[in-house]
């Protein structure tokens, strides 16, 4: 049982003023493994307040300092990555392998990007008679969500930091452990105090208090659209900077000159990666029309390789959903996909055999999707696949567009220059051609209603930066 009774303010371990609590639900048991504060307006104050206090200093302070702190906090993460991996596969539900590689590898990694791209980032040039200068924000208040929580966590901490802001985490409630192990390294690193702060509490009510207060200067928020749109509607009142990383319903688009058993064995795996509950999933795959059967075959061998089971298991690909919630909200997809018409090929909305415990449900692929179908429209965040048929290029690029979101997306061909062709045409913030591995230098972020602004490598640190010009 991991209780966090205090939170972490101005430097110190701190109780709260909110006096109730939240538990924290084992994806794979459903039982109790943590609970953290319910936090309240006095303390989000209070964080926010220290968050301040700090700011002259830390943007003060010159960059290789800065630097060399966030080598710190990246050897202290590192050194604590098997606890993060265990954590956040409990929480979360991911498979272990997985956690290690992604839930605590990426957050690593991503930290580990931002001493190199601060050291070498222009903070000054000049235009004619000014020089123009970048300087931090401010207090940035950041709210992650529970997917890759400590992934999305350091995509805000290590370039705001890097940049000179100070900041105030809230992370989601559902798996807000691994952001706990994170202000026990700032800690004992000896970060200045007030440089980060840790709040916890319920999204809504609390997170709103964060998004309202006069003293914060910037939201970074990821989450689902709904959040990010009310978070920006709150935020609006007071015209604080508000960058946004919201939902997605990506395509895979198999053009007919593919290598099919790669594309569709690959797609598959995209799809179903943390149970399909990434923001960046391609939950869609686009096929010719006259392939449909071949790739269902493929796909329903690939869908098999993600048997449900116990995330602590070394060889388990699948694992739970991370909470009851999230389970029905799937299940409820699943059955409103049969509703309207599309094919069940595999899987389906009942609970996967033999796991009579735990937020499990079966890898699901639905083939002869329409586009207006609730199912190729909605971000499912679960197992959950849906084959749309095609007739041409222009078909496919149509159908893949079709789409409120634009976060993310595959193309696959024989010829790199055809893949290239299609995926420049594609409304998306990244497109992988022909499987081209995740960048965590590259710029991460939506087009359209998937959010504003990009995450990671200097486009990352960017987000946190103010323009300010002075003419000679
Ligand atoms: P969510 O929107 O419910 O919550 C995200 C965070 O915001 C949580 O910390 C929550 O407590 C807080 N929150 C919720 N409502 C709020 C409000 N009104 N004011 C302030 N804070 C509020 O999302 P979730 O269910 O935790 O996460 C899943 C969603 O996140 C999916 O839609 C997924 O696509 C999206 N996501 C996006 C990215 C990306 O980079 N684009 C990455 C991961 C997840």
């Amino acid at each position: 049982m991991r209780a966090r009774e205090q939170l972490y303010i101005g430097g110190k371990w701190v109780a709260p003023s909110g006096r109730g609590s939240i538990d924290v639900i084992e994806a794979a048991t459903e039982e109790v493994i943590g609970r953290i504060p319910s936090g309240n307006e006095e303390d989000v104050d209070r964080a926010v307040q220290a968050a301040a206090r700090a700011f002259e200093g830390w943007a003060a302070t010159p960059v290789a300092e800065r630097a060399r702190w966030l080598e710190r906090l990246k050897e202290g993460l590192a050194a604590r990555a098997d606890e993060i991996a265990t954590t956040i596969s409990a929480e979360v539900g991911t498979p272990i392998t997985v956690a290690k590689t992604v839930q605590a590898g990426l957050a690593v990694a991503v930290t580990g990007s931002y001493p190199a791209i601060v050291r070498e980032f222009p903070f000054e040039e000049r235009i004619g008679n000014s020089l123009v200068v970048r300087e931090p924000v401010g207090v940035v208040a950041a709210i992650t969500p529970w997917n890759y929580p400590l992934h999305q966590a350091m995509g805000k901490v290590a370039p705001a930091l890097a940049a000179g802001c100070t900041v105030v985490l809230k992370p989601s409630e559902v798996a807000p452990l691994s952001a706990f192990i994170l202000a026990d390294v700032v800690h004992e690193i000896g970060l200045p105090a007030g440089v980060f702060n840790l709040v916890t509490g319920l999204g809504p009510p609390f997170g709103e208090m964060l998004v309202r207060h006069p003293r914060v200067d910037m939201i970074s928020f990821t989450g689902s659209t709904a959040g990010g749109r009310r978070v920006a509607e709150v935020a609006a009142a007071s015209v604080k900077r508000v960058a946004l990383e919201l939902g997605g319903k990506s395509a895979a688009v198999i053009l007919d000159d593919a290598d099919f058993d790669k594309a569709v064995g690959v797609s598959v795996s995209n799809a179903f990666l943390n149970a399909g509950q990434t923001c960046s999933a391609w939950t869609r795959m686009l096929v010719p029309r006259k392939r449909n059967e071949q790739v269902l075959q493929i796909a329903t061998r690939a869908a098999a390789k993600f048997k449900p089971g116990d995330p602590r298991a070394p060889e388990t690909r699948l694992g739970p959903l991370a909470s009851a919630q999230q389970r029905e909200r799937v299940r409820k997809y699943i059955r409103a996909g049969a509703e309207q018409g599309a094919q069940l090929v595999t899987g389906g909305a009942d609970a996967p055999n033999g796991l009579p415990k735990g937020y499990y449900v079966q890898p699901t692929i639905f083939a002869g999707v329409k586009p207006e179908m609730t199912i190729a429209r909605e971000e499912i965040f679960g197992p959950v696949l849906s084959v749309l048929p095609y007739e041409d290029d222009d078909d496919a690029v149509r159908i893949a567009n079709d789409s409120m979101y634009g976060l993310a997306g595959g193309v696959w061909s024989g010829d790199p220059t055809h893949a290239e062709r299609v995926a420049r045409r594609l409304r998306t913030g990244q497109v992988d051609i022909n499987g081209g591995r995740f960048n965590p230098l590259a710029p991460f972020g939506g087009f359209k209603q998937s959010g504003r602004g990009r995450e990671l490598g200097k486009f990352g640190l960017e987000e946190f930066l103010e323009v300010k010009s002075l003419q000679f």
